[in-house]
């Protein structure tokens, strides 16, 4: 006895070959658009986050507030979760998020670092 299938977009009843998953082209291709587009709807909210987490370190970098409240920056849209890498400075962990850095100096005060790239071929002493 063989199982109906169902479309995969459309719920529609798929005939034909037993691997089909799609009663049309068209279904096939809106279900992948659709994927895709979840896709990008998580990333750009992620790179939103990313970028805003740098901004509010950069306004108190240049306003030379090195030390903040934890609590402050959430307060301000901060999520310290959303980080493009980290490095170690000597004991601590430095959390990045592009060339802004923050050490936690105990549970609610963080320290805000400003890493200076420089090219590559100068980063050898
Ligand atoms: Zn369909």
């Amino acid at each position: 006895m063989k199982m109906d299938r169902f479309c995969l977009d459309c719920g529609s009843k798929v005939t034909g070959r037993a691997d089909r998953k799609f009663c049309s082209d068209a279904c096939r291709i809106n279900y992948h658009n659709s994927l895709r587009k979840k896709d990008e709807f998580l990333v750009n909210l992620i790179n939103k986050q990313l970028k805003r987490n740098r901004t509010i370190l950069e306004k108190h970098y240049r306003a030379n507030r090195f030390y903040m409240p934890i609590h402050q920056l959430h307060l301000e849209g901060f999520r310290e979760k959303y980080h493009t890498h980290t490095t170690t400075n000597g004991m601590d962990t430095v959390h990045f998020f592009y060339e802004y850095g923050i050490t936690f100096e105990n549970a609610s005060m963080v320290h805000i670092w400003k890493e200076e790239f420089q090219k590559e071929n100068k980063q050898q002493a």
